[in-house]
């Protein structure tokens, strides 16, 4: 049973051919009513093989799905560049194809980058059986990190008082009560981070700045001075082998509601949740220990990564107990996923991994050598 459910995967070009025959010897609906497939899944699978067909060689091995996805993002390069996407998936699960293809695209449309197509409003053309017409829309990365710290304090409480909503739900509420309450303006404001890569030799407390007047000021003063309750700063470095740390944090911001430094910087270092396939952002995540805490792993910034609530519970605290596997730090002091003691460390491949302060941290010192 499992070899034919694993069969129906294995032979992604195979399908897709099989499919693009069938269409040219029935067309789209009467192949759909035939074989209880969906007409739009039809039709994917034969854009899929006009797409890939001439690179069959480089398909093989790779599920249909998977298929598909390449094809939707060939879109987005040149015809030649296809078999580039096509490696790119070879031997990724579903989850984690998408990632490396978007990373590949943008390799390949580097220079070229565009600005992001105009976002439009998408209203659904009838109303549902509840009058209710379903609107979709977007929202930039960080557009939506101020939504979610904004609406956090309504949706906690909302889940309070109802324990079967969800996060979904509540923010649902929220939203709706916003877009339909007149004259309320909200302002928009960014919690910056300052990164500053530093000689690592060079300590904090010994730095200072000098100001147009001549005056000599110590960041901390002029930080918690110029900035405060904005953010933080956060000073980091390579050490002796070229890995990088983070070094210092200062606390520009009202910290009263604040989840301690050190997971802040777990935050800030990937981004998302270090699960590779995983697409949670660290916002959402949980303050995961590497070395588990019960077996004396301490809460230092080195020791905590971000991992979302299904992952978390997923990574084996007990390195002997072999399951999911777990959470190590790899090269660079990437977090990375790693199967049984000794395997390779597999690392998420979403762009927000190298986007944190340890990828922008290698970045500067490429950068200036
Ligand atoms: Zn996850």
């Amino acid at each position: 049973m499992f070899s034919e459910f694993a069969a129906a995967h294995a032979h992604g070009m195979a399908i897709l051919a099989d499919c693009a025959r069938l269409v040219r010897l029935h067309g789209i609906s009467e192949l759909a009513a035939q074989s209880g497939l969906p007409e739009s899944t039809i039709r994917a699978q034969a854009a899929a093989h006009k797409q890939l067909g001439a690179h069959a060689a480089l398909a093989t091995g790779i599920p249909v799905d998977n298929l598909i996805l390449v094809s939707r993002w060939s879109k987005k390069v040149l015809p030649d560049d296809i078999p580039i996407l096509l490696q790119a998936v070879h031997g990724a699960s579903y989850a984690e194809a998408e990632d490396h293809l978007r990373a590949a695209v943008r390799e390949l449309t580097k220079g070229s980058r565009q600005r992001p197509p105009r976002g439009t409003v998408a209203v659904a053309k009838r109303a549902d059986f509840w009058n209710r017409r379903r609107i979709t829309f977007y929202l930039s990365d960080a557009e939506y990190a101020q939504l979610r710290a904004d609406s956090q304090a309504f949706v906690d409480e909302a889940r309070k008082k109802d324990e079967t909503l969800t996060h979904g739900q509540a923010l649902h509420q929220w939203l709706t009560r916003k877009l339909t309450t007149p004259g309320q303006q909200s302002e928009h404001s960014y919690k910056p981070v300052l990164l500053m890569p530093v000689d690592s030799s060079l300590a904090w407390d010994r730095g200072h700045l000098v100001t147009a007047d001549g005056a000599r000021v110590n960041p901390l003063e002029l930080l918690e001075a110029q900035l405060e309750d904005t953010g933080w700063a956060l000073q980091t470095a390579l050490d002796d082998d070229g890995v990088a740390h983070a070094i210092t944090v200062a606390r520009i911001q009202n910290t009263r509601n604040s989840t301690g430094e050190h997971r802040m910087i777990a935050a800030l270092e990937t981004l998302v949740c270090a699960w590779p396939g995983c697409h949670r952002v660290a916002a959402e995540c949980q303050a995961h220990h590497i070395q588990a805490f019960r077996e004396g792993g301490e809460t230092s910034w080195d020791n905590v990564t971000p991992l979302c609530a299904v992952h978390n519970g997923m990574n084996d605290d007990v390195p002997e107990r072999v399951a999911n596997g777990r959470i190590v730090r790899g090269n660079g002091g990437y977090p990375g996923r790693q199967r049984r003691p000794g395997d390779p460390v597999r690392y998420s491949a979403n762009d927000l991994l190298t986007s944190g302060w340890r990828g922008l941290t290698y970045d500067y010192y490429a950068a200036t050598r």
